[in-house]
């Protein structure tokens, strides 16, 4: 069978390119004589990687050395506990700003360490746009602000220039599905973090950039290990097992990210896949998207023809031809079109193509 162009959500489109590396490495990981899924997560070899895989992240998206970076199992979620276990140390109150399912799952993890206070939340417009954050909103005795960089579900985004500056307290940030799709200043943000299988590669690890000085107030002895930033930054995330396979991932798209112009490359190709899919949106009669035109992702197009059994027959005949994964979250209804940094701007011309000719064949049709 051929390819398909995979428009999913998560796990998503992998670079052609970086897949047969895999493919050509599988016997024998560079040089190694072994492959990467029977190496031993301590060998020199592996631990080379790893910092190679680092180096990388710190060169590309400019980390200083005031910041550690992570490598946890469990995924997005893991981090929904995480990150009040071991932030929420001073008064155990964290501001949370709600802006679609993945924050209002943040929400409910964090409220079992300690009190939630949702400054903001755009749930009662339906998750369309994506609410100011002013300096005054923020509690003072907050231990951290909680925000998503990229709302997957309802399709919207902060925008770089929409993440405030707040002096007052560490911002922690989810940005599993844009991360490295542009340019965020990491110097704004306490933690930041990005399961791996939208725009880093395969799921089973999630990286973690973490400001030293924050990870290293919480208290060791009353956090379990395996949910422990300070652990993982003392055995550079080797105390446990790392998802091996999807380190050594990692490390071929950074590279491969690097190779095509680092993140100023990707911001330009995704503001062009994005434009090219809204713009075809916004002049059709029979697509729409609801989201508030400056909080738009560029990551995750969610469209609609305001008909449910249309929207399934659309993502049914576009799976046909060879275009997958067009349905919205689950239980959302709606399509949605994932456009990671893995999906190629030819991927995202022959979903046009195929909208404007479902649009030509359903036109005025009284659907129900
Ligand atoms: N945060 C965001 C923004 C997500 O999109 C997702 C999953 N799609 C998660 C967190 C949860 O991640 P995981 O499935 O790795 O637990």
């Amino acid at each position: 069978m051929s390819r398909v162009y995979n428009f999913s959500s998560g796990p998503a489109a992998i670079n052609e390119e970086i897949l047969k590396t895999i493919q050509h490495d599988m016997l024998d990981c560079m040089g190694s004589g072994m492959s990467i899924l029977e190496m031993n997560h301590k060998s020199e070899f592996f631990g080379d990687m790893m910092d190679e895989t680092s180096e990388l992240l710190r060169e590309l998206m400019h980390i200083g050395n005031d910041y550690e970076i992570l490598y946890v199992n469990g995924g997005g979620y893991g981090q929904f506990s995480m990150v009040p276990m071991n932030l929420m140390n001073r008064n155990r109150k964290a501001d949370y700003v709600d802006t679609d399912l993945w924050t209002k799952y943040a929400v409910i993890e964090a409220q079992k360490c300690g009190t939630v206070n949702v400054i903001a939340s755009s749930a009662q417009a339906g998750y369309t746009y994506i609410p100011e954050i002013r300096r005054e909103m923020i509690s003072a005795d907050a231990d951290y602000l909680y925000m998503c960089t990229n709302n997957t579900a309802s399709g919207s985004a902060y925008r770089p220039d929409k993440i405030p500056n707040s002096d007052r307290v560490p911002i922690v940030a989810d940005m599993t599905s844009n991360f490295m799709s542009e340019t965020y200043d990491i110097n704004k943000f306490g933690l930041v973090f990005a399961a791996a299988q939208k725009n880093l590669g395969p799921a089973g690890v999630t990286v973690v950039i973490a400001k030293k000085t924050l990870i290293e107030q919480a208290d060791e002895h009353r956090i379990p290990r395996i949910m422990c930033y300070k652990e993982y930054a003392k055995t550079k995330s080797t105390f446990s097992t790392p998802s091996t396979f999807a380190i050594y991932m990692i490390m071929l798209v950074l590279k491969w990210v690097k190779k095509q112009g680092g993140i100023p490359a990707m911001t330009q190709t995704n503001h062009q896949k994005a434009s090219m899919l809204y713009d075809f949106i916004d002049n059709s009669t029979l697509y729409h998207n609801d989201v508030c035109r400056e909080d738009r992702s560029i990551m995750n197009v969610v469209f609609t023809t305001g008909n449910d059994g249309l929207d399934a027959c659309f993502s049914a005949e576009a799976a046909e031809h060879g275009l997958c994964n067009l349905s919205g979250y689950q239980g959302t209804g709606k399509l949605r079109a994932g456009i990671y940094n893995g999906v190629s701007v030819e991927a995202v011309n022959a979903l046009v193509d195929f909208m404007k000719k479902f649009e030509n064949e359903h036109k005025g049709e009284n659907y129900v």
